[in-house]
């Protein structure tokens, strides 16, 4: 701490809920981008949003993957779309008095029509039961505070007391700074639910989305017994600017990108959006609570 205090210490730890220091990621509106330009923001080439909604928001040209809602995530993963949301009571306060939290909530409550920067809940895929999921980027970049943390706690503890596996798709930006200590807490207390999921045998599936960062990186989206990536997605703890202030090295091509984990072994696969729901099935049936101690 001697040097640059608790407070500097602490803002190194928290990443800033827009704390993409990545230039080609800081506040990209990729959807406006294909609906202003009528062209794919990554390789240029013509895309119309109506050929996207067919591929899944994939660019047909480069592969592209583009960030998508929680909702969208769900229809495209889950049987009919359906999903049963656990938790819709939970909403966070402002424990710290932290200024204009509240009006900032009430404003993303109301552009995104979600309470909170993540939606569990209980469906199917493939007719088999599972708890899933779903952060959402689009609500203060998805940063994890006391609610996030308490509803993916209590979806993996529905996981573990009903035996269904549970999957989380992660897209995050950190810690929720106006909630400080209280969002740090959420690493811990999510880790150790896992920790009560893996005793009673249940498997827990992570797929990480563009992007993936800070203390949910550091928690539970690196707790998967498989951990899935979609293409491209950033992964990492601090932004990449930071990292090469501090060790002061430019760092490699690729760096915190999907395929260079996948690579270093932090990931288990890359697989495509199109290919996740047949992923997702395949590790079901290879990974049932029932076959324990096999
Ligand atoms: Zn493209």
């Amino acid at each position: 701490m001697i040097g640059f205090g608790l407070k500097g210490f602490l803002r190194r730890l928290v990443p800033r809920e827009k704390g993409w220091d990545d230039p080609k990621i800081a506040g990209r509106d990729e959807r406006i981008f294909v609906e202003n330009k009528k062209s794919c923001p990554a390789c240029h080439k013509g895309l119309d949003e109506g050929e996207l909604e067919r591929t899944l928001y994939v660019c047909p040209n480069c592969n592209h993957h583009f960030r998508i809602t929680p909702w969208e995530r769900i229809r495209f993963t889950v049987d009919g779309g359906v999903f049963q949301e656990i938790a819709t009571k939970l909403e966070s306060v402002n424990p710290l008095n932290f200024p204009d939290y509240d009006n900032k909530l009430a404003e993303v409550r109301e552009k995104t029509g979600m309470s909170e920067a993540v939606i569990t809940g209980r469906c199917k895929i493939e007719n088999r039961e599972v708890i899933m999921a779903v952060m959402a980027y689009n609500f203060m970049g998805g940063s994890m505070g006391s609610v996030v943390g308490e509803k993916i706690t209590r979806a993996i503890l529905e996981g573990a007391r009903q035996e269904l596996p549970v999957i989380i798709f992660t897209a995050s930006g950190g810690a929720r700074m106006q909630e400080g200590i209280f969002s740090l807490m959420q690493m811990a207390k999510t880790s150790n639910a896992i920790a009560l999921l893996e005793e009673k045998g249940v498997p827990l599936f992570t797929v990480l989305t563009d992007p993936t960062s800070g203390g949910v990186t550091a928690s539970f989206a690196m707790l998967g017994d498989v951990i899935l990536a979609e293409p491209e997605a950033f992964i990492g703890f601090a932004g990449p600017r930071v990292i090469e202030g501090t060790i002061r090295q430019k760092l490699p091509e690729g760096f915190q990108r999907s395929e260079f984990l996948l690579q270093k072994g932090f990931v288990d696969l890359v697989v495509e959006r199109k290919d996740i729901r047949r992923m997702l099935t395949f590790l079901i049936d290879t990974h049932r609570p029932s076959s324990r101690g096999f």
